[in-house]
Protein backbone atom coordinates (compact mmCIF):
# COMPACT_ATOMS: atom_id res chain seq x y z
CA UNK A 1 0.00 0.00 0.00
CA UNK A 2 0.81 3.35 -0.78
CA UNK A 3 0.06 7.08 -1.14
CA UNK A 4 1.56 7.83 -4.46
CA UNK A 5 0.22 9.58 -7.07
CA UNK A 6 -1.03 7.93 -10.19
CA UNK A 7 -2.31 9.70 -13.04
CA UNK A 8 -4.00 7.98 -15.53
CA UNK A 9 -4.52 9.74 -19.18
CA UNK A 10 -7.96 8.16 -20.96
CA UNK A 11 -10.60 7.40 -19.36
CA UNK A 12 -11.86 5.10 -21.77
CA UNK A 13 -11.43 1.24 -21.77
CA UNK A 14 -7.70 0.59 -20.73
CA UNK A 15 -7.76 3.80 -18.27
CA UNK A 16 -10.78 3.40 -16.48
CA UNK A 17 -9.96 -0.19 -16.24
CA UNK A 18 -7.05 0.24 -14.78
CA UNK A 19 -8.47 2.77 -12.21
CA UNK A 20 -11.00 0.66 -10.96
CA UNK A 21 -8.22 -2.27 -10.65
CA UNK A 22 -5.79 -0.07 -8.92
CA UNK A 23 -8.53 1.28 -6.09
CA UNK A 24 -9.25 -2.13 -5.46
CA UNK A 25 -5.96 -3.21 -4.93
CA UNK A 26 -4.36 0.03 -3.25
CA UNK A 27 -6.22 1.95 -0.85
CA UNK A 28 -3.89 4.51 -0.27
CA UNK A 29 -3.14 5.69 -3.56
CA UNK A 30 -4.39 8.87 -5.09
CA UNK A 31 -5.83 7.96 -8.34
CA UNK A 32 -6.97 10.96 -10.81
CA UNK A 33 -8.25 9.75 -14.36
CA UNK A 34 -7.43 12.65 -16.85
CA UNK A 35 -9.65 12.72 -19.93
CA UNK A 36 -10.11 14.68 -23.23
CA UNK A 37 -14.01 14.32 -24.11
CA UNK A 38 -16.73 14.82 -21.63
CA UNK A 39 -17.28 11.47 -21.22
CA UNK A 40 -15.45 8.60 -19.69
CA UNK A 41 -16.19 4.62 -19.36
CA UNK A 42 -18.27 4.83 -22.65
CA UNK A 43 -19.01 1.88 -24.82
CA UNK A 44 -17.30 2.86 -27.84
CA UNK A 45 -18.21 -0.89 -28.75
CA UNK A 46 -21.57 -0.21 -28.80
CA UNK A 47 -21.51 2.74 -31.23
CA UNK A 48 -22.64 1.89 -34.05
CA UNK A 49 -25.71 -0.17 -32.60
CA UNK A 50 -26.88 3.27 -31.50
CA UNK A 51 -26.81 4.64 -34.93
CA UNK A 52 -28.52 1.70 -36.19
CA UNK A 53 -31.22 1.74 -33.16
CA UNK A 54 -30.47 -1.79 -31.33
CA UNK A 55 -29.30 0.33 -28.52
CA UNK A 56 -31.86 2.88 -28.18
CA UNK A 57 -30.86 4.81 -25.18
CA UNK A 58 -27.83 6.72 -25.16
CA UNK A 59 -27.47 6.31 -21.61
CA UNK A 60 -26.76 3.16 -21.96
CA UNK A 61 -23.73 3.38 -23.30
CA UNK A 62 -21.95 5.24 -20.82
CA UNK A 63 -21.16 2.01 -18.92
CA UNK A 64 -19.29 3.94 -15.83
CA UNK A 65 -20.01 8.09 -14.75
CA UNK A 66 -17.58 10.01 -12.94
CA UNK A 67 -19.72 10.34 -10.09
CA UNK A 68 -19.42 6.55 -10.00
CA UNK A 69 -16.17 6.56 -9.96
CA UNK A 70 -15.85 8.97 -7.20
CA UNK A 71 -18.03 7.40 -4.79
CA UNK A 72 -17.30 3.99 -5.58
CA UNK A 73 -13.35 3.63 -5.95
CA UNK A 74 -12.34 7.40 -4.58
CA UNK A 75 -11.00 8.29 -8.39
CA UNK A 76 -10.91 11.77 -9.26
CA UNK A 77 -12.09 11.86 -12.54
CA UNK A 78 -11.59 15.19 -15.27
CA UNK A 79 -12.98 15.38 -17.53
CA UNK A 80 -12.21 17.99 -21.14
CA UNK A 81 -9.17 17.65 -19.75
CA UNK A 82 -6.82 17.19 -21.79
CA UNK A 83 -3.04 16.43 -21.08
CA UNK A 84 -0.45 17.88 -23.81
CA UNK A 85 2.85 17.27 -22.13
CA UNK A 86 4.85 14.80 -20.29
CA UNK A 87 7.61 16.45 -18.36
CA UNK A 88 9.52 13.09 -17.44
CA UNK A 89 12.32 14.75 -15.14
CA UNK A 90 10.00 16.31 -12.91
CA UNK A 91 7.62 14.04 -13.02
CA UNK A 92 4.95 15.90 -14.16
CA UNK A 93 2.31 16.54 -17.01
CA UNK A 94 0.73 19.95 -18.66
CA UNK A 95 -3.24 19.61 -18.41
CA UNK A 96 -5.26 22.27 -20.44
CA UNK A 97 -8.82 22.51 -19.17
CA UNK A 98 -10.88 22.56 -22.25
CA UNK A 99 -13.74 23.73 -20.56
CA UNK A 100 -11.96 26.92 -18.70
CA UNK A 101 -8.98 27.40 -21.27
CA UNK A 102 -6.63 26.94 -18.75
CA UNK A 103 -3.19 25.32 -18.54
CA UNK A 104 -2.51 23.77 -14.86
CA UNK A 105 0.53 21.21 -14.49
CA UNK A 106 -0.14 17.89 -12.17
CA UNK A 107 2.79 16.07 -10.68
CA UNK A 108 2.33 12.20 -10.56
CA UNK A 109 4.48 9.13 -9.44
CA UNK A 110 3.19 7.45 -11.38
CA UNK A 111 1.61 7.63 -14.85
CA UNK A 112 -0.79 5.44 -17.15
CA UNK A 113 -0.99 6.30 -20.49
CA UNK A 114 -4.13 4.94 -22.20
CA UNK A 115 -4.68 7.21 -25.37
CA UNK A 116 -6.40 5.10 -27.81
CA UNK A 117 -6.09 5.06 -31.37
CA UNK A 118 -6.75 7.81 -34.05
CA UNK A 119 -8.93 6.62 -37.36
CA UNK A 120 -7.27 7.11 -39.70
CA UNK A 121 -8.47 10.00 -42.38
CA UNK A 122 -7.32 8.91 -45.99
CA UNK A 123 -5.44 12.09 -47.04
CA UNK A 124 -7.86 12.17 -50.62
CA UNK A 125 -9.53 15.50 -52.33
CA UNK A 126 -12.52 16.25 -50.40
CA UNK A 127 -12.38 14.64 -47.52
CA UNK A 128 -13.12 17.98 -45.12
CA UNK A 129 -16.74 18.32 -46.65
CA UNK A 130 -19.31 17.91 -44.30
CA UNK A 131 -21.21 14.93 -43.44
CA UNK A 132 -17.82 12.78 -43.81
CA UNK A 133 -17.57 11.23 -40.07
CA UNK A 134 -15.33 8.53 -38.62
CA UNK A 135 -16.57 6.71 -35.34
CA UNK A 136 -14.87 6.84 -32.66
CA UNK A 137 -16.67 8.34 -29.78
CA UNK A 138 -19.96 9.56 -28.24
CA UNK A 139 -19.67 12.62 -30.05
CA UNK A 140 -19.09 11.10 -33.54
CA UNK A 141 -22.56 8.96 -33.19
CA UNK A 142 -23.90 12.10 -31.66
CA UNK A 143 -23.02 14.13 -35.19
CA UNK A 144 -23.57 10.88 -37.44
CA UNK A 145 -27.44 10.93 -35.93
CA UNK A 146 -27.63 14.64 -36.57
CA UNK A 147 -26.45 14.25 -40.28
CA UNK A 148 -29.07 11.08 -41.14
CA UNK A 149 -32.15 13.35 -39.18
CA UNK A 150 -31.21 16.92 -40.25
CA UNK A 151 -30.65 15.19 -44.11
CA UNK A 152 -33.26 12.65 -44.23
CA UNK A 153 -30.18 10.26 -45.16
CA UNK A 154 -31.26 7.11 -47.39
CA UNK A 155 -27.70 6.96 -48.48
CA UNK A 156 -24.29 5.86 -47.16
CA UNK A 157 -21.25 5.32 -48.08
CA UNK A 158 -18.86 2.92 -45.68
CA UNK A 159 -15.52 3.20 -46.83
CA UNK A 160 -13.32 0.10 -45.30
CA UNK A 161 -14.97 -3.20 -44.76
CA UNK A 162 -13.02 -4.39 -41.60
CA UNK A 163 -15.16 -4.48 -38.25
CA UNK A 164 -16.33 -0.93 -37.59
CA UNK A 165 -16.80 -0.51 -41.56
CA UNK A 166 -19.14 -3.79 -41.36
CA UNK A 167 -20.88 -2.75 -37.99
CA UNK A 168 -21.68 0.34 -39.42
CA UNK A 169 -22.89 -1.20 -42.70
CA UNK A 170 -25.29 -3.25 -40.52
CA UNK A 171 -26.28 -0.50 -38.94
CA UNK A 172 -26.74 2.00 -41.28
CA UNK A 173 -29.36 -0.74 -43.37
CA UNK A 174 -31.29 -1.42 -40.28
CA UNK A 175 -31.84 2.33 -40.27
CA UNK A 176 -33.53 2.07 -43.68
CA UNK A 177 -30.31 3.65 -45.95
CA UNK A 178 -28.83 1.95 -48.53
CA UNK A 179 -25.08 1.13 -48.51
CA UNK A 180 -22.55 1.34 -50.55
CA UNK A 181 -18.81 -0.07 -49.27
CA UNK A 182 -15.59 1.10 -50.86
CA UNK A 183 -12.48 -1.77 -49.89
CA UNK A 184 -9.43 -1.17 -50.79
CA UNK A 185 -8.44 -5.14 -51.18
CA UNK A 186 -9.99 -8.05 -53.16
CA UNK A 187 -12.07 -9.10 -50.02
CA UNK A 188 -14.11 -7.76 -46.97
CA UNK A 189 -12.30 -8.16 -43.80
CA UNK A 190 -8.77 -8.28 -45.10
CA UNK A 191 -7.70 -9.56 -41.50
CA UNK A 192 -9.03 -12.48 -42.36
CA UNK A 193 -8.01 -15.21 -44.42
CA UNK A 194 -10.29 -14.76 -47.49
CA UNK A 195 -11.67 -17.42 -48.28
CA UNK A 196 -13.65 -17.45 -44.61
CA UNK A 197 -14.95 -13.69 -45.54
CA UNK A 198 -16.90 -15.24 -48.75
CA UNK A 199 -20.26 -15.68 -47.19
CA UNK A 200 -19.74 -12.30 -45.53
CA UNK A 201 -19.24 -10.60 -48.72
CA UNK A 202 -22.39 -12.91 -49.98
CA UNK A 203 -24.73 -11.79 -46.63
CA UNK A 204 -23.63 -8.39 -47.49
CA UNK A 205 -24.80 -8.28 -51.28
CA UNK A 206 -27.80 -10.81 -50.27
CA UNK A 207 -28.97 -7.65 -47.99
CA UNK A 208 -28.52 -5.24 -50.87
CA UNK A 209 -25.55 -3.97 -49.88
CA UNK A 210 -23.48 -2.95 -53.04
CA UNK A 211 -20.10 -4.17 -51.98
CA UNK A 212 -17.08 -2.43 -54.16
CA UNK A 213 -13.90 -4.98 -53.72
CA UNK A 214 -10.20 -3.95 -54.63
CA UNK A 215 -11.78 -0.24 -55.10
CA UNK A 216 -9.84 1.79 -52.99
CA UNK A 217 -11.28 5.57 -52.35
CA UNK A 218 -9.78 8.04 -54.50
CA UNK A 219 -11.88 11.43 -53.26
CA UNK A 220 -14.71 12.93 -52.61
CA UNK A 221 -17.03 15.65 -54.75
CA UNK A 222 -19.62 17.55 -53.05
CA UNK A 223 -23.19 16.62 -55.06
CA UNK A 224 -26.16 18.29 -55.07
CA UNK A 225 -28.43 19.58 -52.05
CA UNK A 226 -25.59 18.77 -49.56
CA UNK A 227 -25.00 14.83 -50.71
CA UNK A 228 -21.77 13.76 -51.49
CA UNK A 229 -19.75 12.12 -53.78
CA UNK A 230 -17.46 9.13 -52.88
CA UNK A 231 -15.13 8.68 -56.17
CA UNK A 232 -13.61 4.84 -56.38
CA UNK A 233 -9.97 4.67 -57.72
CA UNK A 234 -11.58 2.45 -60.83
CA UNK A 235 -13.80 5.76 -61.55
CA UNK A 236 -17.13 4.64 -60.07
CA UNK A 237 -19.22 7.24 -58.03
CA UNK A 238 -21.65 6.66 -55.14
CA UNK A 239 -23.93 9.59 -53.97
CA UNK A 240 -24.76 9.81 -50.57
CA UNK A 241 -25.82 11.95 -47.70
CA UNK A 242 -23.55 10.74 -45.48
CA UNK A 243 -19.77 8.96 -45.38
CA UNK A 244 -18.00 6.87 -42.85
CA UNK A 245 -14.46 6.45 -42.82
CA UNK A 246 -13.79 2.86 -41.12
CA UNK A 247 -10.25 2.62 -43.10
CA UNK A 248 -8.15 1.78 -39.70
CA UNK A 249 -7.09 3.46 -36.56
CA UNK A 250 -3.11 4.79 -35.97
CA UNK A 251 -1.77 4.39 -32.20
CA UNK A 252 -2.18 7.85 -30.95
CA UNK A 253 1.62 8.32 -29.45
CA UNK A 254 1.63 11.94 -30.08
CA UNK A 255 2.28 12.87 -25.86
CA UNK A 256 5.05 9.53 -25.80
CA UNK A 257 6.36 10.57 -28.72
CA UNK A 258 6.82 14.28 -27.50
CA UNK A 259 7.78 12.85 -24.45
CA UNK A 260 10.87 10.81 -25.54
CA UNK A 261 9.43 7.47 -25.37
CA UNK A 262 10.29 4.51 -26.99
CA UNK A 263 7.89 3.67 -29.89
CA UNK A 264 7.96 0.38 -31.36
CA UNK A 265 8.58 -0.76 -35.29
CA UNK A 266 4.76 -1.05 -35.62
CA UNK A 267 4.57 2.75 -34.46
CA UNK A 268 2.79 2.24 -30.73
CA UNK A 269 4.34 3.05 -27.57
CA UNK A 270 6.91 0.19 -26.62
CA UNK A 271 6.27 -1.44 -23.50
CA UNK A 272 7.42 -4.68 -21.67
CA UNK A 273 5.52 -7.17 -20.39
CA UNK A 274 4.29 -5.08 -17.63
CA UNK A 275 3.24 -2.53 -19.54
CA UNK A 276 6.24 0.08 -18.94
CA UNK A 277 7.40 1.87 -21.22
CA UNK A 278 11.07 3.26 -21.88
CA UNK A 279 11.04 5.34 -18.69
CA UNK A 280 10.13 3.05 -15.70
CA UNK A 281 7.54 5.50 -13.72
CA UNK A 282 5.37 5.52 -16.94
CA UNK A 283 3.19 2.68 -17.92
CA UNK A 284 1.21 2.34 -21.16
CA UNK A 285 -1.60 0.27 -22.37
CA UNK A 286 -4.25 -0.02 -24.79
CA UNK A 287 -4.77 0.31 -28.41
CA UNK A 288 -1.61 3.10 -28.08
CA UNK A 289 1.04 0.16 -27.04
CA UNK A 290 2.48 -2.36 -29.48
CA UNK A 291 1.92 -6.20 -28.20
CA UNK A 292 3.68 -9.05 -29.17
CA UNK A 293 1.64 -11.35 -31.23
CA UNK A 294 1.43 -14.43 -28.95
CA UNK A 295 1.78 -16.83 -32.01
CA UNK A 296 4.54 -15.22 -34.31
CA UNK A 297 6.09 -13.28 -31.13
CA UNK A 298 6.30 -10.49 -33.87
CA UNK A 299 5.33 -6.73 -32.76
CA UNK A 300 1.74 -5.99 -33.74
CA UNK A 301 -0.77 -3.30 -33.38
CA UNK A 302 -3.98 -4.69 -32.26
CA UNK A 303 -6.65 -2.49 -31.49
CA UNK A 304 -9.47 -4.54 -29.51
CA UNK A 305 -11.38 -3.96 -26.09
CA UNK A 306 -10.09 -7.00 -24.42
CA UNK A 307 -6.65 -6.81 -24.59
CA UNK A 308 -6.91 -2.76 -23.57
CA UNK A 309 -8.61 -4.03 -20.45
CA UNK A 310 -6.66 -6.50 -19.63
CA UNK A 311 -3.02 -4.65 -19.87
CA UNK A 312 -5.45 -1.86 -17.53
CA UNK A 313 -5.99 -4.41 -14.95
CA UNK A 314 -2.53 -5.83 -15.54
CA UNK A 315 -0.45 -1.84 -15.60
CA UNK A 316 -2.58 -1.79 -12.10
CA UNK A 317 -1.25 -4.64 -10.39
CA UNK A 318 2.29 -3.80 -11.66
CA UNK A 319 1.72 -0.41 -9.79
CA UNK A 320 -0.04 -2.30 -6.77
CA UNK A 321 3.23 -4.26 -6.71
CA UNK A 322 2.17 -7.36 -7.98
CA UNK A 323 3.59 -9.48 -10.50
CA UNK A 324 1.41 -9.65 -13.10
CA UNK A 325 2.71 -10.29 -16.93
CA UNK A 326 1.06 -9.61 -20.45
CA UNK A 327 1.00 -12.68 -22.37
CA UNK A 328 0.92 -10.61 -25.72
CA UNK A 329 -2.44 -10.44 -27.80
CA UNK A 330 -4.02 -13.67 -29.73
CA UNK A 331 -6.65 -11.40 -31.64
CA UNK A 332 -9.29 -13.12 -30.54
CA UNK A 333 -12.35 -11.08 -32.38
CA UNK A 334 -15.72 -11.56 -33.46
CA UNK A 335 -18.11 -9.18 -35.95
CA UNK A 336 -21.97 -9.96 -36.73
CA UNK A 337 -22.93 -9.11 -40.22
CA UNK A 338 -26.32 -9.25 -40.18
CA UNK A 339 -27.20 -12.67 -39.42
CA UNK A 340 -23.82 -14.13 -39.60
CA UNK A 341 -21.14 -14.41 -37.53
CA UNK A 342 -17.27 -14.24 -38.40
CA UNK A 343 -14.91 -14.88 -35.60
CA UNK A 344 -10.92 -15.75 -35.32
CA UNK A 345 -8.18 -16.31 -32.98
CA UNK A 346 -4.32 -16.29 -33.68
CA UNK A 347 -2.84 -16.66 -36.39
CA UNK A 348 -4.48 -16.37 -40.19
CA UNK A 349 -2.36 -17.99 -42.98
CA UNK A 350 -1.81 -14.34 -43.99
CA UNK A 351 -0.01 -14.06 -40.75
CA UNK A 352 1.85 -17.09 -40.66
CA UNK A 353 2.71 -16.99 -44.53
CA UNK A 354 4.12 -13.34 -43.70
CA UNK A 355 5.88 -14.26 -40.64
CA UNK A 356 8.02 -17.93 -42.97
CA UNK A 357 6.30 -19.95 -40.16
CA UNK A 358 5.29 -23.38 -41.50
CA UNK A 359 1.64 -24.75 -40.99
CA UNK A 360 -1.02 -26.82 -42.07
CA UNK A 361 -3.99 -26.29 -42.31
CA UNK A 362 -8.05 -27.93 -42.20
CA UNK A 363 -10.99 -26.87 -43.44
CA UNK A 364 -14.54 -28.74 -41.63
CA UNK A 365 -18.17 -27.45 -42.17
CA UNK A 366 -19.62 -28.73 -38.90
CA UNK A 367 -23.49 -27.81 -38.20
CA UNK A 368 -23.35 -25.91 -34.97
CA UNK A 369 -25.81 -28.60 -32.98
CA UNK A 370 -27.14 -31.96 -33.72
CA UNK A 371 -28.55 -31.64 -37.38
CA UNK A 372 -32.19 -33.05 -36.31
CA UNK A 373 -32.35 -30.60 -33.89
CA UNK A 374 -34.64 -27.16 -34.71
CA UNK A 375 -32.32 -23.85 -35.56
CA UNK A 376 -28.88 -26.32 -37.01
CA UNK A 377 -26.49 -24.40 -38.97
CA UNK A 378 -23.34 -25.44 -40.67
CA UNK A 379 -20.58 -23.02 -40.38
CA UNK A 380 -17.01 -22.73 -41.76
CA UNK A 381 -14.27 -23.56 -39.06
CA UNK A 382 -10.40 -23.81 -40.11
CA UNK A 383 -7.93 -24.09 -37.61
CA UNK A 384 -3.89 -23.67 -38.46
CA UNK A 385 -1.66 -26.23 -36.70
CA UNK A 386 2.11 -26.55 -36.72
CA UNK A 387 3.29 -29.44 -38.99
CA UNK A 388 5.52 -31.33 -36.43
CA UNK A 389 3.87 -31.24 -33.34
CA UNK A 390 0.23 -29.99 -33.81
CA UNK A 391 0.32 -27.08 -32.01
CA UNK A 392 -2.61 -24.95 -32.88
CA UNK A 393 -1.59 -21.52 -34.32
CA UNK A 394 -5.15 -20.11 -35.31
CA UNK A 395 -8.40 -20.73 -36.11
CA UNK A 396 -11.25 -18.88 -37.55
CA UNK A 397 -14.95 -19.77 -38.33
CA UNK A 398 -18.13 -18.52 -39.90
CA UNK A 399 -21.81 -18.95 -39.55
CA UNK A 400 -24.75 -18.32 -38.15
CA UNK A 401 -24.99 -19.98 -34.86
CA UNK A 402 -22.24 -21.38 -32.57
CA UNK A 403 -19.39 -19.72 -34.49
CA UNK A 404 -17.90 -17.65 -31.32
CA UNK A 405 -18.49 -20.72 -29.04
CA UNK A 406 -15.75 -22.76 -30.76
CA UNK A 407 -13.33 -20.13 -31.30
CA UNK A 408 -13.50 -18.96 -27.50
CA UNK A 409 -12.53 -23.06 -27.35
CA UNK A 410 -9.74 -22.70 -29.20
CA UNK A 411 -8.93 -19.21 -28.01
CA UNK A 412 -7.72 -20.66 -25.01
CA UNK A 413 -6.76 -23.93 -26.33
CA UNK A 414 -4.25 -21.91 -28.23
CA UNK A 415 -3.18 -19.96 -25.13
CA UNK A 416 -2.41 -22.79 -23.74
CA UNK A 417 -0.06 -24.46 -26.51
CA UNK A 418 -2.92 -27.07 -27.13
CA UNK A 419 -2.43 -29.59 -30.10
CA UNK A 420 -4.95 -30.71 -32.46
CA UNK A 421 -5.16 -33.92 -30.47
CA UNK A 422 -5.78 -32.13 -27.81
CA UNK A 423 -8.90 -30.74 -29.69
CA UNK A 424 -9.70 -34.45 -30.28
CA UNK A 425 -9.69 -34.94 -26.67
CA UNK A 426 -11.47 -31.54 -25.75
CA UNK A 427 -14.55 -32.59 -23.54
CA UNK A 428 -17.59 -30.33 -24.52
CA UNK A 429 -20.89 -29.46 -23.88
CA UNK A 430 -23.77 -31.75 -25.09
CA UNK A 431 -27.46 -31.73 -25.76
CA UNK A 432 -29.00 -31.70 -28.98
CA UNK A 433 -29.91 -28.09 -28.67
CA UNK A 434 -26.11 -26.86 -27.81
CA UNK A 435 -23.63 -28.94 -29.67
CA UNK A 436 -23.13 -32.46 -30.82
CA UNK A 437 -21.37 -35.20 -29.25
CA UNK A 438 -18.28 -35.06 -31.60
CA UNK A 439 -18.41 -31.26 -31.43
CA UNK A 440 -17.32 -28.92 -34.33
CA UNK A 441 -14.19 -28.49 -31.65
CA UNK A 442 -13.66 -32.44 -31.73
CA UNK A 443 -13.95 -32.41 -35.46
CA UNK A 444 -11.72 -30.19 -36.87
CA UNK A 445 -9.37 -31.99 -34.13
CA UNK A 446 -10.21 -35.42 -35.66
CA UNK A 447 -9.67 -33.83 -39.21
CA UNK A 448 -6.47 -32.53 -38.52
CA UNK A 449 -5.23 -35.25 -36.27
CA UNK A 450 -5.88 -37.74 -39.18
CA UNK A 451 -4.04 -35.25 -41.73
CA UNK A 452 -1.23 -35.28 -39.10
CA UNK A 453 -1.24 -39.22 -38.49
CA UNK A 454 -0.91 -39.81 -42.47
CA UNK A 455 -4.35 -40.97 -42.47
CA UNK A 456 -5.23 -38.44 -45.09
CA UNK A 457 -3.56 -36.19 -47.14
CA UNK A 458 -5.54 -32.84 -47.84
CA UNK A 459 -5.38 -30.66 -50.74
CA UNK A 460 -7.28 -26.84 -50.97
CA UNK A 461 -9.47 -25.84 -53.79
CA UNK A 462 -6.97 -23.14 -54.22
CA UNK A 463 -3.96 -25.08 -55.16
CA UNK A 464 -6.62 -26.47 -57.69
CA UNK A 465 -7.29 -23.56 -59.07
CA UNK A 466 -4.11 -22.96 -59.36
CA UNK A 467 -3.15 -25.57 -61.23
CA UNK A 468 -5.95 -25.00 -63.88
CA UNK A 469 -4.83 -21.55 -64.28
CA UNK A 470 -1.36 -22.55 -64.97
CA UNK A 471 -2.67 -25.63 -67.80
CA UNK A 472 -0.19 -28.16 -66.45
CA UNK A 473 -1.28 -31.89 -65.79
CA UNK A 474 -4.77 -32.06 -64.12
CA UNK A 475 -5.03 -35.40 -61.04
CA UNK A 476 -8.19 -36.97 -61.81
CA UNK A 477 -10.70 -35.21 -59.70
CA UNK A 478 -13.78 -37.61 -58.31
CA UNK A 479 -16.56 -36.42 -56.50
CA UNK A 480 -18.28 -39.31 -53.95
CA UNK A 481 -21.53 -38.19 -54.04
CA UNK A 482 -24.58 -39.85 -55.46
CA UNK A 483 -25.76 -38.56 -58.29
CA UNK A 484 -28.58 -36.59 -57.13
CA UNK A 485 -26.17 -34.68 -55.10
CA UNK A 486 -24.17 -33.79 -57.74
CA UNK A 487 -27.08 -33.14 -60.26
CA UNK A 488 -28.16 -30.48 -57.97
CA UNK A 489 -23.79 -28.66 -58.16
CA UNK A 490 -20.82 -30.23 -59.43
CA UNK A 491 -17.38 -28.66 -59.62
CA UNK A 492 -16.89 -28.50 -63.67
CA UNK A 493 -14.38 -31.49 -65.09
CA UNK A 494 -15.22 -33.93 -62.06
CA UNK A 495 -16.05 -37.40 -62.67
CA UNK A 496 -18.74 -39.37 -60.45
CA UNK A 497 -17.96 -41.94 -58.27
CA UNK A 498 -20.46 -42.16 -55.59
CA UNK A 499 -18.83 -44.10 -52.34
CA UNK A 500 -21.44 -47.07 -52.20
CA UNK A 501 -19.76 -48.21 -56.30
CA UNK A 502 -16.29 -46.89 -55.50
CA UNK A 503 -14.78 -50.57 -54.20
CA UNK A 504 -16.40 -52.07 -57.38
CA UNK A 505 -14.88 -49.32 -59.59
CA UNK A 506 -11.27 -49.22 -58.40
CA UNK A 507 -9.93 -51.53 -61.41
CA UNK A 508 -10.84 -48.35 -63.55
CA UNK A 509 -9.06 -46.04 -61.66
CA UNK A 510 -5.53 -45.21 -62.73
CA UNK A 511 -2.55 -45.63 -60.31
CA UNK A 512 -0.13 -43.55 -62.22
CA UNK A 513 -1.88 -40.44 -61.54
CA UNK A 514 -2.69 -37.94 -58.05
CA UNK A 515 -6.83 -38.83 -57.37
CA UNK A 516 -8.17 -36.03 -55.81
CA UNK A 517 -11.50 -36.66 -54.50
CA UNK A 518 -14.48 -34.34 -53.19
CA UNK A 519 -18.02 -34.51 -51.77
CA UNK A 520 -20.29 -32.21 -49.86
CA UNK A 521 -18.43 -31.33 -46.84
CA UNK A 522 -15.23 -33.96 -46.72
CA UNK A 523 -16.69 -36.62 -44.85
CA UNK A 524 -17.81 -38.74 -47.51
CA UNK A 525 -14.89 -38.35 -49.29
CA UNK A 526 -12.72 -38.51 -45.95
CA UNK A 527 -14.15 -42.34 -46.01
CA UNK A 528 -13.59 -42.37 -49.92
CA UNK A 529 -10.19 -41.90 -49.38
CA UNK A 530 -9.04 -44.26 -46.65
CA UNK A 531 -10.40 -47.01 -49.15
CA UNK A 532 -8.42 -45.72 -51.83
CA UNK A 533 -5.28 -45.02 -49.77
CA UNK A 534 -5.51 -48.88 -48.34
CA UNK A 535 -5.60 -50.00 -51.69
CA UNK A 536 -2.71 -48.25 -52.80
CA UNK A 537 -3.71 -44.94 -54.87
CA UNK A 538 -1.82 -41.96 -54.69
CA UNK A 539 -5.17 -40.09 -52.99
CA UNK A 540 -5.44 -36.64 -51.98
CA UNK A 541 -8.86 -35.41 -50.30
CA UNK A 542 -10.13 -31.90 -51.26
CA UNK A 543 -11.12 -30.89 -47.31
CA UNK A 544 -14.23 -29.24 -47.27
CA UNK A 545 -15.75 -30.55 -50.37
CA UNK A 546 -18.11 -28.48 -52.88
CA UNK A 547 -19.09 -26.10 -49.62
CA UNK A 548 -15.16 -25.07 -49.40
CA UNK A 549 -14.90 -25.18 -53.51
CA UNK A 550 -18.17 -22.30 -52.82
CA UNK A 551 -16.28 -20.45 -50.67
CA UNK A 552 -13.21 -19.88 -53.03
CA UNK A 553 -12.49 -16.28 -54.20
CA UNK A 554 -12.87 -16.27 -58.02
CA UNK A 555 -9.02 -15.14 -58.19
CA UNK A 556 -8.40 -18.52 -56.20
P1 LIG B 1 -9.99 4.31 -25.87
O1 LIG B 1 -11.02 3.41 -25.33
O2 LIG B 1 -10.20 4.84 -27.24
O3 LIG B 1 -9.80 5.50 -24.86
C1 LIG B 1 -8.84 6.49 -25.09
C2 LIG B 1 -9.33 7.76 -24.46
O4 LIG B 1 -8.21 8.60 -24.23
C3 LIG B 1 -10.25 8.55 -25.36
O5 LIG B 1 -11.49 8.75 -24.73
C4 LIG B 1 -9.52 9.87 -25.59
O6 LIG B 1 -10.38 10.98 -25.61
C5 LIG B 1 -8.59 9.93 -24.41
N1 LIG B 1 -7.39 10.72 -24.66
C6 LIG B 1 -6.52 10.60 -25.69
N2 LIG B 1 -5.51 11.47 -25.56
C7 LIG B 1 -5.73 12.16 -24.44
C8 LIG B 1 -5.04 13.20 -23.79
N3 LIG B 1 -3.92 13.69 -24.28
N4 LIG B 1 -5.56 13.69 -22.65
C9 LIG B 1 -6.69 13.18 -22.12
N5 LIG B 1 -7.38 12.19 -22.71
C10 LIG B 1 -6.91 11.70 -23.85
N6 LIG B 1 -13.01 -3.78 -29.78
C11 LIG B 1 -13.43 -5.04 -29.56
O7 LIG B 1 -12.67 -5.83 -29.01
N7 LIG B 1 -14.67 -5.43 -29.94
C12 LIG B 1 -15.56 -4.59 -30.53
O8 LIG B 1 -16.70 -4.98 -30.84
C13 LIG B 1 -15.13 -3.27 -30.79
N8 LIG B 1 -15.95 -2.41 -31.42
C14 LIG B 1 -15.54 -1.12 -31.60
C15 LIG B 1 -16.42 -0.23 -32.23
C16 LIG B 1 -16.03 1.08 -32.43
C17 LIG B 1 -16.96 2.01 -33.13
C18 LIG B 1 -14.76 1.52 -31.97
C19 LIG B 1 -14.34 2.95 -32.17
C20 LIG B 1 -13.88 0.64 -31.37
C21 LIG B 1 -14.28 -0.69 -31.19
N9 LIG B 1 -13.41 -1.61 -30.58
C22 LIG B 1 -13.83 -2.90 -30.38
C23 LIG B 1 -12.06 -1.23 -30.17
C24 LIG B 1 -12.02 -0.86 -28.70
O9 LIG B 1 -13.01 0.07 -28.42
C25 LIG B 1 -10.64 -0.30 -28.37
O10 LIG B 1 -9.70 -1.31 -28.63
C26 LIG B 1 -10.52 0.14 -26.93
O11 LIG B 1 -11.48 1.09 -26.60
C27 LIG B 1 -9.12 0.71 -26.69
O12 LIG B 1 -9.03 1.18 -25.40
P2 LIG B 1 -8.03 2.38 -25.04
O13 LIG B 1 -8.18 2.64 -23.58
O14 LIG B 1 -6.70 2.07 -25.58
O15 LIG B 1 -8.56 3.60 -25.88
Amino acid sequence: MSSKRVLIVGGVAGGASCAARLRRMDEEAEICLLERGPDVSFANCGLPYYVGGVIADRRKLLVATPGQFRDMFNVEVRTRTEVVKIDRPNRRVEVHDLATGTTTTEPYDTLVLSPGATPIRPPVPGVDLPGIYSLRNLADVDRIHARITSHRATRAVVVGAGFIGLEMVENLVRRGLKVTVLELTDQVMPPVDPEMTTPVLNELRAKGVDVQLANGLAGFEQGPSESLIAIGADGRRATADLVILAVGVRPDVSLAKEAGLEIGPTGGIRVDDQMRTSDPNILAVGDAVEVRDFVTGKPALVPLAGPANRQGRIAADVIAGRDARFRGVQGTAVVGVFDLTLAMTGATEKTLRRAEIPYRKMITHPFSHASYYPGAHMMALKVLFDPDDGRLLGAQAVGKVGVEKRIDVLAMALQKGATVYDLEEAELCYAPAYGSAKDPVNMVGFAAGNVLRGDVEPVFWDQWKRLQAEGGPMPMVIDVRPPKAVAKAAVPGTLNIPLSKLRSQLDTLPRDREIWIHCGVGKTSYYAGRILKQKGFDVRNLAGGIVSFKMEPPSG
